[in-house]
């Protein structure tokens, strides 16, 4: 491409809110055969609601949402804000904590009030040495519906499961059906539940997931995509998202995102309105096709 084209081909994306940080990602874009996806603030809003609270044992409700909220107001996660929100809305007070802790990719913890409390995904229950079988029905059920399961442990016992649901973008089927219209593979990449992600997946007619992946494990997914012959362009909007965003053969940061997204991007998505994607593929395309 000459220097002329790439400069009026990025003029015209800029017009339509996606920004190109480097002229040649116009051709890489061109070039991409799989687009990568990351599910949470992406193909999701990233603002998930509490849906579900279901208690084991004697603990109770307003106990566990209570001691939950407590922990979960220390955590940055989107996962802690809905948890937070539904406290709010029922009027209750978190308590102080102690000696809070994030495991980044599993969980949180915390002493509240002299009790132990542990939240996190499965995978985190585990680590603690806690079975969560005994409310395997509930979180298949809960999963296929798309929505996130997770645990709240207390004192040592497992005291609960707890669903979050994060809306799919109003964008984001249409983004999609576009992405295939132009002949490319979608997946989607993400740390939540192998269950619910295929759920959503389902739903959006997405073709491959990578669920369950640990935060620094993204840029591994998208090196197994490109191992698989793949030229892949990645989308992305969190902090944990950078190593995939510079490894891909294209970066797409979401501008709403983390400042750190999108200094590890080539092309920056102005908006979060996903269909700004194939928009841009279908006119990296004409802007090279003109040139040849
Ligand atoms: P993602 O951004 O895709 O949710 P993360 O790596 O941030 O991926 O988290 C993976 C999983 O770890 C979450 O889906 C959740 O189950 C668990 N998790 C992480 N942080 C928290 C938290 N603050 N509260 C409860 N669970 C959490
Ligand atoms: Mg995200």
């Amino acid at each position: 491409a000459t220097p002329t084209s790439i400069m009026v081909g990025t003029g015209k994306a800029a017009k339509m809110g996606v920004l190109f940080r480097k002229g040649e990602a116009l051709q890489s874009l061109r070039d991409a055969t799989v687009i990568a996806l990351d599910k949470t603030g992406t193909l999701t809003k990233g603002r998930p609601e509490l849906t579900d609270l279901v208690v084991a044992g004697d603990f109770t409700e307003a106990e566990v949402l209570q001691l939950v909220a407590s922990v979960e107001r220390q955590s940055e996660h989107p996962i802690a804000e809905a948890i937070v929100n539904a406290t709010k809305a029922r009027g209750m007070e978190p308590d102080t904590v102690q000696h809070f802790e994030a495991d980044p990719g599993y969980g949180v913890a915390a002493l509240v009030n002299d009790r132990r409390v542990e939240v996190g995904a499965d995978r985190y229950m585990r680590k603690l040495g806690l079975d969560v079988e005994v409310f395997a029905k509930a979180a298949h059920r809960l999963a296929d519906e798309g929505k996130s399961p997770l645990y709240a442990a207390i004192d040592g016992r497992l005291a609960a499961i707890i669903a979050v649901a994060d809306p799919i973008k109003e964008s984001t089927p249409a983004a999609i059906r576009a992405l295939h219209a132009e002949g490319l593979q979608v997946a989607m990449i993400t740390g939540d539940n192998r269950r619910t992600a295929e759920a959503i997946a389902r739903r959006l007619g997405i073709d491959k997931v990578v669920a369950e992946v640990l935060p620094d494990g993204k840029v591994d997914a998208v090196k197994r995509l490109q191992a698989e012959g793949g030229v892949v362009a990645f989308v992305g909007d969190g902090i944990n998202d950078a190593p995939a965003l510079a490894q891909a053969d294209v970066g797409i940061a979401i501008g709403t995102g983390t400042d750190i997204a999108m200094e590890s991007a080539e092309v920056v998505l102005m908006s979060g309105d996903l269909r700004n994607v194939p928009n841009a593929i279908a006119l990296s395309r004409a802007t090279i096709r003109n040139i040849k």
